[in-house]
């Protein structure tokens, strides 16, 4: 339960990571823990499926004109999970990232499910209290308990609502929810797909940036644990990722990747592409 830095289980480096802390900020961990998966379970394989996706990528990144050879970002690896400890595993996930902000480093987590940005929140909470949270996602996982749970995939951005306040949730991209979950969300801002206003949105205030796959379509992403259709394509996340440019990004995730719903493992290749462009927004290079 007491995450030390030596817990982390070697791994396979992300593409143009290294494994030395030096010069680094952006710090990339494994978090595989898919406890509260209602549907369709898999998650804790995406780290490692992102991972060897990440392979089949240039370092290149032709959109940001970043190479990542040129970058500083570290992999420290896979926390090591307890999957029948939840409570635990959050403690451990979130002890990681203080740890990590600590250091003046910015915490990057391949989940697993999405329930994980709990923990990575409240960390970045306690640095900086006047944070805000952007949500790329097709559900809206503001319901207050999911199968009598309050802490579950389904009920993430509501527990981080407690904490932060509706006011400074931007949710982007979302499609799903009840009406309850709609009509607390009359508190929070909802965008369609305007890349403009993200920024604009944002005004210079630290932001913290969660990627929940399941935002694309799922003819460009079956690979994740609900699917839900009418989501947008690859290039639609692309260009509102690419608007966080220049942004204060204080930590990220990039959760439900469950690669083996997808046998092409096409999904795996666009979750690293994911992972890709936001170590180029925040790497030292
Ligand atoms: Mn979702
Ligand atoms: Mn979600």
């Amino acid at each position: 339960m007491n995450a030390r830095r030596s817990e982390f289980i070697p791994t396979s480096l992300f593409l143009g990571a290294r494994k030395e802390h030096e010069g680094a900020k952006v710090m990339l961990f494994g978090c595989p823990y898919d406890g509260t998966a209602s549907y369709r379970p898999g998650a804790r394989f995406g780290p490692a499926a992102i991972r060897e996706a990440s392979q089949v990528l240039e370092t290149y990144d032709s959109r940001t004109k970043i190479d990542l050879d040129n970058c500083a970002f570290c992999d420290l690896g896979d926390l090591e999970i307890s999957h029948g400890d939840k409570a635990g595993t959050l403690l451990q996930i979130e002890t990681v990232a203080r740890d990590l902000l600590t250091e003046g480093k910015i915490p990057a987590a391949l989940g697993g499910e999405h329930l994980i940005s709990l923990p990575l929140v409240k960390a970045a909470h306690a640095f900086f209290p006047d944070m805000v949270l952007v949500q790329f996602d097709a559900h809206l996982d503001l319901r207050d308990k999911y199968l009598d749970d309050p802490l579950s995939h389904a009920t993430v951005i509501r527990r981080i609502a407690d904490l932060l306040h509706p006011s400074r949730i931007l949710q982007v991209g979302t499609r799903s929810g009840t009406l309850e979950e709609y009509e607390f969300c009359r508190e929070c801002r909802n965008l369609e797909a305007n890349a403009d206003d993200i920024p604009r949105w944002i005004s210079d205030r630290p932001v913290y940036v969660t990627v929940d796959l399941d935002v694309l379509d799922p003819s460009v992403f079956p690979g994740t644990g609900t699917p839900e259709p009418g989501g947008v394509s690859y290039g639609i996340l692309e260009d509102w990722l690419l608007s966080l440019k220049g942004q204060n990004i204080i930590g990220w995730d990039v959760v439900e990747l469950a690669p083996h719903w997808d046998p092409t493992q096409v999904s795996s290749i666009v979750a690293a592409k994911v992972v890709r462009t936001l170590v180029s927004l925040t790497a030292v290079c």
